[in-house]
């Protein structure tokens, strides 16, 4: 029987500026009117899990405001994707995102409902889950109610995936999840270069993924190192790439597919979402793998 995906996480409203290029230090930059979407990791990695063909429960705070009811909306029109608001009096996230046209970005967010999320919310979140279900967590939430979640994710016989990102501290956390996945800068700056670039196991991880853009990823377990080579692609706009990689790695696990098959499937998603435009856009389009 296949398992469900739960996924406890950040919700935002993404505010995004064309600029014909960013801004320096003091500098001004005239830019259209922004166009606005979903966002936060959480988010994003929720609908990829769904888009991939899983069941998915979502748990999320946002504000009581017009943003809430926008990500609301756009998230009703999901298959397979039940999501559980924590409401605040405080205002929804959101992220100012600046995109030049060569592509490059710079990145503003709020957090201030992910970080009202308690300890004692975090569990609770995972109480209605089956043994074997999949625990997704990425960077948004406190470390400490990260660390709740996966503990009791844990306890509850869940297999946990834990994208893991600076400055989420991934050490309190290493024997929490099953597989870790961290993309090559933030590997390098949480578990060396040597880690990274495949050269030296990293310590007390049973399994790390390493994603490293077009050239695929690499996947460290006790047998030691595999390099998983991407699909080529022409890439028109590589943001939320590994948002696609782990919420459909997440869905593979959770429908009993084995792992090497679950990152191959993950790697096709990720390559699928960097051929068009936008984050939340993208994903939300994927073409569903054929497990
Ligand atoms: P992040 O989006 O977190 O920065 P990466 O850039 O490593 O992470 O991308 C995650 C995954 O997306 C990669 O492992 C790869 O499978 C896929 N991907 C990213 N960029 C490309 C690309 N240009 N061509 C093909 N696949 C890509």
């Amino acid at each position: 029987m296949s398992r469900g995906v739960h996924v406890v996480g950040n919700a935002a409203v993404d505010i995004i500026y064309r600029v014909d290029r960013l801004p320096r230090s003091g500098e001004t930059r005239l830019a259209g009117r922004p166009h606005r979407d979903c966002g936060g990791k959480g988010l994003n990695q929720a609908v990829a899990a769904a888009r991939a063909g899983a069941r998915v429960v979502f748990h999320a705070p946002v504000g009581r405001d017009r943003e809430a009811e926008m990500l609301a909306a756009a998230l009703a029109g999901h298959d397979g994707l039940t999501v559980r608001w924590w409401p605040r009096p405080l205002a929804t996230d959101h992220s100012i995102i600046l995109v030049e046209d060569g592509g490059e970005n710079i990145v503003v967010s709020t957090t201030e409902c992910a970080h009202s999320v308690s300890e004692a919310e975090a569990a609770h979140a995972v109480d209605g889950t089956q043994a074997g279900d999949v625990l997704l967590m990425q960077p948004g939430l406190t470390d400490a109610a990260t660390r709740a979640a996966l503990a009791r994710g844990r306890a509850r016989g869940l297999v946990s995936i834990l994208n893991v990102a600076p400055p989420l501290d991934p050490g309190p956390l290493l024997g929490l999840a099953d597989v870790m996945v961290a993309n090559k800068d933030e590997a390098v700056a949480l578990f060396g270069a040597p880690v990274a670039d495949g050269r030296h196991p990293p310590k007390g991880v049973a399994r790390l993924v390493v994603t490293r853009g077009a050239r695929g990823a690499l996947l460290w377990e006790a047998g030691g190192c595999t390099v998983l080579p991407a699909p080529t692609v022409d890439p028109v706009d590589t943001t939320g790439a590994g948002d696609a990689f782990a919420g459909t790695l997440a869905a593979g696990i959770a429908l009993g597919v084995d792992l090497r098959r679950a990152l191959a499937a993950a790697m096709r998603s990720a390559a699928d979402s960097v051929t068009r435009r936008g984050t939340h856009a993208a994903i939300a389009t994927l073409t569903p793998p054929r497990w």
